[in-house]
This record gives C-alpha cells, sequence and structure tokens, in this order.
C-alpha cells in the first residue's frame, strides 16, 4: 500500500519539477542577471525589467510545453511499467494544462502578463516626462508595489512577482517557497 503511495507521489513530484524546468532554470543563469540589483533588493523600473517580465510570461507558457513531457511518459509508464508513477505524473501534468486552460478562458491572471509590461512601460515614460513625480524621479519595484525611492510616491499598486533572479534566502528555502508560489508575489497588493 505505502509503495503503491511513494510511486504515486514520485510520479507527482517529477511531473511537477518538469512543468516548472524552464521557469526555474533558464533566468537565474547568471548571464542573465547582471543587469539587475540582487535579489531580494528593490528593482530599477528600466527597458531590462519590462524585458524581463515579458521573458518570465514566456517561460510561464513555455512550461505548458515541458508539462506534455511527464503527460507522456506518464502514459507510457500507466501503460507499459508502474502504473502508480504513471498515475501521478499525469495527474499533475494534466492538471497544470486544464488550470492553466481554464485560468486563459476565465482571464484568471498569472503575475506577468503583457498587460502589466505595458504599466510599467507607463511608469517609466512618466517617470522620465514633464507628469513626473519629482524631479528625481526614481521608480523601483519594492515587494508590495512600485514606488519613487525620492519622494516616496506609489506609482503602480502591484506587488512584485518572482522576476527569476538567482533567490538569496538560500537555495532550498528558495526553491521549496518557489514551488509552493508558482512565483506569485507573497503580499497582497496595498489597497
Ligand atoms: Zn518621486
Amino acid at each position: 500500500m505505502w509503495a503503491i503511495f511513494f510511486e504515486f507521489l514520485l510520479g507527482a513530484v517529477v511531473a511537477h519539477l518538469i512543468s516548472r524546468v524552464p521557469f526555474l532554470t533558464f533566468p537565474r543563469l547568471r548571464a542573465w542577471n547582471v543587469q539587475f540589483s540582487p535579489h531580494p533588493e528593490h528593482i530599477y523600473i528600466d527597458s531590462h525589467l519590462i524585458q524581463r517580465v515579458l521573458h518570465m510570461r514566456a517561460f510561464y507558457w513555455l512550461g505548458m510545453v515541458f508539462a506534455l513531457i511527464p503527460l507522456v511518459f506518464g502514459w507510457l509508464s500507466l501503460a507499459h511499467g508502474s502504473a502508480p508513477i504513471g498515475f501521478g505524473m499525469w495527474t499533475v501534468s494534466g492538471w497544470l494544462l486544464l488550470s492553466r486552460l481554464t485560468a486563459v478562458i476565465s482571464g484568471e491572471e498569472h503575475p506577468w502578463t503583457k498587460q502589466l509590461a505595458m504599466r510599467l512601460q507607463l511608469v517609466k515614460n512618466e517617470s522620465e516626462s514633464e507628469n513626473q513625480c519629482c524631479p528625481f524621479s526614481f521608480p523601483v519595484w519594492e515587494v508590495s508595489a512600485v514606488r519613487c525611492t525620492t519622494c516616496g510616491k506609489n506609482l503602480l499598486n502591484v506587488p512584485r512577482p518572482d522576476l527569476g533572479r538567482p533567490r538569496k534566502d538560500g537555495k532550498i528555502r528558495g526553491f521549496i517557497r518557489l514551488m509552493l508560489t508558482d512565483g506569485r508575489p507573497i503580499v497582497a497588493s496595498e489597497e
């Protein structure tokens, strides 16, 4: 009985990890992060950051392609190998695909949308225009909102999601936190 349970769990964990490979690995390479302040410091709103939000969006969708791997292997394992492992893989990857598809249909948002990139671009434009909040406008993304470091004005009420920077809360703790939150912000917006 326990053996079956552990095999199912093993399949489920493997499928969960495989579908998160793009999000967990690619953006965290050292060469990809030299232009950003290290995690968990505030991050300056510039074109690099806006590009990064769009990259995170791409990695989020690439996760669906990666979820097809455990879906196929799970099916093969169900048919020819260990049924519990196969069922575990199949359940988790199928659930991921279904939940992301239904999220699209219901209009639910993931943390790195094109709209968010556009709103950040507007904040950047405004900080460089005549409508800037103060003469030395310097917008940074804090944990709970985008704020000007000079005058402290809240410029965009969006908590900061994971931006793919290598995490400073330790490899294991950072990894577990990412696994549990899927990169979503851990605080609510200030509204
Ligand atoms: Zn300001």
